[in-house]
């Protein structure tokens, strides 16, 4: 039985946290995870092959991954699907395959869990409609956001095709979008984290937009992040980990700086997580985490994108009441370890802070297993023709 909450990427604040009408609600997205008896799953959804322009053949990357210990991997060339079986993969090591491609246009799309190709343009309908073509399996995130020096500005400056509110249009448009690339090869580019913390005080509270680390490896970036899936161990599938892609119940890691060499990233001193645990009544997260030299509690801004605004080696307790003068939206907190020249962070999924609705708003069970879609007028519904 999966223990995740699906809410097909479009949230509402369940009741149970809140501490009383009227009073500030919070949205754990782990809330549905039972820490105790959920796997941790290393998942790499970004990568290339020789079938576009990765230096080794679709066999040879998952030997090295199942080497490095990863339980789910996408092979997701450019503009081109093709089944695992078709690319000569005999032996998964028993990696589960995830069936993608990265659309190449002038954002990149990861495509996953969607056996078709699908050439496309850049508005968000053509995207998104790339996306939906696999029967309404499909999901998709957007890499890299913050590769191009012009986009970054457009995003902040709201002047130029791709703003907040263009990310923000497509994001809540499109249950399928349920994620943003953060974190690519090392760090190749700081400023996906930058767009990303724009975007999500456009799309909030409405929904989340949740963090992704990906390898993008070209032969030369094995190992270096990873998606950390929290699933019970008969979810290690497609499905179970397309739950918690949509739920958000999962980490972001990535070794950002200081690996000696290809294949060095030792994945035990990454930041890890034991428990996450909300009181509602007394507006405390708390962290149970291990591997971890400095803790960021951060928010968004409107001008710079990312705010940290609480930081230190022992800040794993936040209280969101007492702090939400400070808080825009959501508090996200970051886990640094910094061991000599080596530094690992680990993104824990941003916590959507807000005052519910006074009356005339249901927010539906904790545990309802549909999606909780609509509950207020002022939420961003595009009727969708897609399905
Ligand atoms: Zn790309
Ligand atoms: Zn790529």
């Amino acid at each position: 039985m999966a223990a995740l909450v699906l809410t097909c990427g479009i949230f509402a604040f369940p009741r149970t946290a809140r501490a009383a009408a009227g009073d500030l609600a919070l949205h754990n997205p782990y809330a549905s995870v039972d820490f105790a008896s959920a796997g941790q799953y290393k998942a790499n959804l970004h990568t290339h092959t020789t079938e576009s322009d990765g230096a080794h053949h679709s066999q040879t990357v998952f030997d090295k991954y199942a080497e490095l210990g990863y339980d789910f991997l996408a092979l997701t060339d450019h503009d081109v699907y093709k089944s695992f079986d078709a690319r000569g993969v005999t032996n998964m090591h028993g990696i589960v395959g995830i069936p993608g491609n990265e659309y190449s246009g002038a954002q990149h799309v990861g495509s996953l869990f969607n056996t078709t190709t699908r050439s496309f343009g850049s508005t968000s309908e053509e995207i998104a409609a790339g996306a939906a073509a696999s029967g309404g399996e499909g999901r998709f995130v957007i890499n890299h956001p913050g590769r191009n020096a012009v986009f970054v500005m457009e995003t902040l400056s709201g002047k130029g095709l791709y703003s907040a509110e263009w990310f923000a249009e497509l994001y809540l448009s499109n249950s399928e979008a349920f994620g943003m690339e953060v974190y690519n090869q090392q760090n190749r580019y700081p400023n996906d984290r930058i767009i990303w913390d724009r975007v999500l005080i456009e799309t909030l509270p409405t929904r989340a937009v949740w963090a992704v680390a990906a390898d993008d490896n070209h032969g030369a970036h094995y190992g270096y992040n990873a998606v950390i899936a929290l699933l019970q161990e008969e979810d290690k599938t497609p499905a179970g980990l397309r739950d918690a892609l949509d739920a958000g119940a999962f980490f972001a890691t990535s070794f950002v700086a200081g690996l000696p060499s290809l294949g060095t990233a030792r994945w035990d001193d990454a930041p890890a997580v034991d428990d996450i645990i909300v009181d509602a009544a007394a507006g405390t997260i708390t962290i149970e985490a291990r591997n971890c030299s400095n803790i960021q509690w951060i928010t968004g801004d409107k001008q710079t994108g990312t705010r940290v605004i609480a930081e230190g080696a022992d800040l794993t307790v936040f209280n969101y009441k007492e702090n939400t003068d400070k808080i825009n939206k959501y508090v996200r907190p970051l886990l640094i370890n910094q061991t000599g020249e080596i530094t690992c962070e680990t993104i824990i999924q941003p916590f959507a802070v807000a005052r519910p609705p006074k009356s005339g708003c249901n927010a539906g069970a904790a545990n309802a297993a549909v999606p909780l879609v609509l509950f207020c007028a002022v939420f961003f519904i595009k009727t969708s023709s897609r399905h």
